[in-house]
């Protein structure tokens, strides 16, 4: 069935009408199950999430996704939410900035692949997506700060380089914890101040050391 455009907010229905311009089948390994509502392996000891994780995290961060916006995404995997967040984020009058970061190298390559198959070449070459092989939990502060940072894997706690990178006013999606874990919504306001309220429970990814992840052997 085609994803329909409809939600039961403002925010629901943009951020749906901004995942329809992103075909999941370029950015899974069984393109059977592309349009499934779950979480899909892409080797490495990684998933693709699910795509209502990815609308959840795309309508939360919707407020800070204007024209022109700098996003951060850690443990950018398949590079999907970099594409969703890049359509939000540039407009023909406004360039924005996504960069992804992902610790495991060939992941970096193929998500390069997917965003190309999916007719974003172009942001590649622009730089208005940009993806780097790197330890997320330091963040990339030479793109910083950032209006807006997505955390695709779960820290055990919230890295302070994360909140040191985001600008005033930012907004941070961040799943914590270890075994129970839960997202974070992490503000950072105008005058500075950080405030985090917690959203719901989750099982994501660990963040973690990339020697750690390759032997999980899954
Ligand atoms: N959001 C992506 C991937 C989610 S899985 C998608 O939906 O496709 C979490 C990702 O975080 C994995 O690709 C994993 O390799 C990556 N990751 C885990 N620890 C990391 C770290 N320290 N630095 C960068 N990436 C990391």
């Amino acid at each position: 069935m085609a994803w329909r455009s409809t939600g039961g907010s403002n925010a629901e229905l943009v951020s749906n009408m901004a995942l329809n311009r992103v075909d999941r089948a370029r950015y899974v390994v069984d393109k059977v199950d592309a349009y499934i509502d779950s979480p899909q392996s892409i080797g490495y000891g990684a998933t693709i999430s699910a795509p209502h994780m990815h609308a959840h995290a795309t309508e939360i961060l919707l407020p800070l996704l204007r024209p022109g916006a700098r996003v951060l995404d850690i443990g950018s995997g398949s590079g999907y939410l970099c594409a969703v967040f890049h359509h939000l984020v540039t407009s023909d009058e406004k360039k924005g900035k996504v960069v992804g970061v992902e610790h495991i190298s060939q992941l970096v390559d193929w998500s390069k692949e997917n965003v190309r198959k999916d007719g974003l070449g172009h942001a590649l070459d622009d730089g208005e997506i940009v993806l780097i092989a790197a330890d997320g939990r330091q963040g990339w502060p030479e793109g910083g700060p950032y209006d807006a940072i997505h955390v695709g894997a779960a820290a055990p706690t919230l890295p302070q380089a994360l909140v040191d990178q985001l600008a005033s006013p930012g907004r941070m999606f961040i799943p914590v914890g270890t075994y129970a874990q839960e997202v974070l919504q992490v503000d950072k306001h105008e005058d500075g101040r950080v405030t985090t309220k917690e959203l719901f429970g989750v099982m994501y990814v660990p963040l973690t050391d990339q020697e750690k992840q390759r032997h999980m052997g899954f």
